[in-house]
């Protein structure tokens, strides 16, 4: 009897504390270095989930490994709602680009919905001794090895766009890993580093500044962004089919429970409507996902078929990290 009530009262407090959620702050973890574009999406979305939750959304960086560290740490997470992950691409491209992945994309965590898209761009030090594409690959060939390209380590998009990019010129480069784009982007306007592939979200402002050269986009899709739109995709200026977008999603560790997860994504798909976001968003390049995605199996879904999609390409060009 006595066991029987004390079952009783704790489903009743968990399910308490469940129609409370969140009653606290929740931290929202950027497996990449601060001011890069993951950071900059979850900053945003942090704002606007902050508004729909009606409690703080804490970013945490933690960069490193191609943004694996921050995935593990989440991975390994207490799943109560309070700690979620921000990722993108990488959590189809990572279980291929490395032997041993200390987690497991597809079975360690709980899907909450796809955010955002945003295509990538090949840029370079305002410096650099070439004024386009053309002359950009003309430089190239002619100093093999010689152009550092910088990324934010092996599993990131910055370094799955080099890599890719490297492999269609069949030339050399030397990659320069950071823990996140946004200490890249520092490097490659003060001209330490040459090169950079690179979500619109932090390339935009840059280019339009002046701070960086910008050689083409990396999505076959022409962009309806001004900045974007004067560029020449990697597909048209000779690299046939090179299409990189790079989708980010929202994740909580695996065995959360289905009401808070419920809550989370309603949350979402409140916070991608704010018309803020919407707006920052546009003049960025990035699109925001439509309702009807923001939606966990859809959201599985798709990272399977992604999973499935890159794990052939970078088979195929053969570069793995430990
Ligand atoms: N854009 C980065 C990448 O290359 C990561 C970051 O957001 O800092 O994956």
């Amino acid at each position: 009897m006595k066991n029987i009530l004390i079952s009783i009262t704790a489903v009743f407090m968990a399910s308490m504390a469940l129609a409370d959620y969140p009653d606290r702050p929740v931290t929202l973890v950027v497996p990449f270095a601060a001011g890069g574009p993951t950071d900059h999406i979850a900053r945003d979305l942090a704002e606007s989930l902050r508004k729909t939750l009606g409690q703080a959304v804490t970013v945490e960086n933690t960069g490193g490994s191609g943004g694996t560290v921050g995935t593990a740490r989440v991975a390994k997470a207490v799943p109560d709602g309070y700690t979620l992950l921000l990722h993108h691409i990488g959590m189809a491209t990572a279980p291929a680009l490395y032997r041993s992945l200390v987690y497991r994309p597809l079975d360690d965590f709980d899907y909450l919905g796809m955010v955002n898209e945003a295509p990538m761009t090949l840029i370079g030090r305002a410096n650099f001794p070439a004024a386009n594409y053309g002359e950009l690959i003309k430089w190239i060939s002619a100093n093999p090895g010689r152009a550092s390209l910088a990324n934010a380590g092996v599993g990131s998009a910055s370094h799955l766009c080099g890599l890719l990019f490297q492999s269609a010129l069949k030339l050399p480069m030397t990659t320069v890993p950071y823990k996140g784009t946004g200490p890249a982007m520092a490097d490659l306007a003060s001209g330490q580093v040459d090169l950079m592939c690179d979500q619109t979200t932090n390339t935009v402002p840059q280019i339009e500044s002046g701070k960086v050269k910008a050689y083409a986009v990396a999505t076959t899709k022409k962009s309806i962004n001004s900045t974007l739109a004067k560029l020449p995709t990697l597909d048209e200026a000779g690299l046939k089919g090179f299409n990189i977008t790079v989708w980010h999603a929202l994740y909580a560790p695996r065995g959360t429970p289905k009401a808070v997860i419920d809550k989370l994504n309603a949350a979402l798909k409140l916070a991608l409507k704010d018309p803020e976001l919407l707006k920052r968003s546009e003049a960025l390049g990035v699109t925001v996902i439509s309702d009807s995605r923001i939606n966990p199996a859809e959201h599985k879904r798709f990272v399977e078929a992604e999973t499935v999609k890159w794990g052939g390409i970078i088979r195929a060009v053969g570069q793995f990290a430990d």
